[in-house]
């Protein structure tokens, strides 16, 4: 069985300057430096390793600079996407970003990854938004797109995270949206709806590309209903009224079936 080393401590900085000193002792004294953003890595890599390790750990470092003006924003890596979310959305209704659909992941860790997210179909991929990054890299410099040059920024956005330094702050693409959307999640018996499933999978992509709907094959946790999976379908259109969307009929009314009082116009 393979053993798990915790951290040995964990530095929690507060500005990016306080960065360095962690990255210069850790590689003085042999030990991995571990960079947690949001904490969401599946295999729970950015708290455990193999090896001994010390804990970078950036979610006091979220700070969020808006311009409306260039429409741009400036993020810190330990800001999750909530709090990203939350911060456009009260200085603007009409703004967004390509972000990921899990409000708690970390804009650190989900970026460096690519990015997927309920409006990627109009707009790509979180990464495909990035327009400069601040990277702190093994000897403390720090970088942005023009000191890291093209192959170093490329390789940032999508390469996967703790893979080129530390990721500081990313400067992301605002991309408009309307003032009110539908969101909906809908759950389907999977055993029942095996076609519904398979419907999904062979007409979701010819979709308009506002309107983004991922089917989820989850365990049933309702209680009562003994059939151990369900798929939820989750979605969202970038308009008001999701009834006047082209190719909706096809898919997406049989998806909600009986359960449109369901969908929540915000
Ligand atoms: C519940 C849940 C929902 C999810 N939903 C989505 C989704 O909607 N869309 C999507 O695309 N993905 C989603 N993911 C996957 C998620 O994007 C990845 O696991 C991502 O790596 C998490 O980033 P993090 O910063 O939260 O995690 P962390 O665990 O902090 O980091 C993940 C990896 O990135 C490295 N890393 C973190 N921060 C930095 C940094 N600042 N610089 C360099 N390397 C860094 C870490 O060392 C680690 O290797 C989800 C995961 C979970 C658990």
């Amino acid at each position: 069985m393979v053993e798990f080393f915790i951290s040995l401590l964990i530095a929690s900085p507060r500005k990016e300057s306080e960065i360095k000193p962690v990255i210069l002792c850790a590689k003085k004294l042999g030990v991995q430096v571990k960079i947690k953003s949001g904490s969401h890595d599946y295999e729970g890599i950015s708290f455990r390793s193999e090896f001994p390790f010390v804990m970078l750990d950036l979610s006091n470092l979220d700070d969020i600079k808006i311009d409306l003006k260039e429409g741009t924003v400036w993020v810190q890596a330990g800001a999750t996407f909530g709090q990203l979310y939350y911060a456009i959305a009260k200085k603007s209704r009409v703004h967004g970003i390509s972000g990921g659909v899990c409000f708690s992941a970390g804009t650190g860790g989900l970026i460096s990854g690519g990015g997927l997210g309920t409006v990627m179909r109009k707009f790509g991929h979180a990464a495909d938004n990035v327009v400069d990054a601040r990277v702190m890299d093994v000897n403390g410099n720090i970088l942005d797109r023009k000191t890291m040059k093209e192959d170093m920024f490329w390789a940032i956005i999508g390469g996967g995270g703790a893979s080129f330094g530390v990721i500081l702050a990313w400067k992301l693409k605002l991309v408009p949206v309307p003032e009110k959307v539908t969101v909906f999640t809908v759950y389907k018996k999977l055993e029942s709806n095996q076609k519904l499933l398979q419907k999904w999978q062979n007409t979701s992509h010819q979709l308009p590309d506002g309107l983004f709907i991922r089917a989820v094959i989850q365990n049933n946790e309702t209680g009562n209903d003994k059939s151990l999976l369900r798929t939820a379908a989750t979605g969202l259109a970038l308009k008001k009224n999701v009834a006047n969307l082209p190719g909706l009929d096809q898919f997406c009314i049989s998806m909600a079936g009986g359960q449109m009082s369901r969908l929540k116009f915000f």
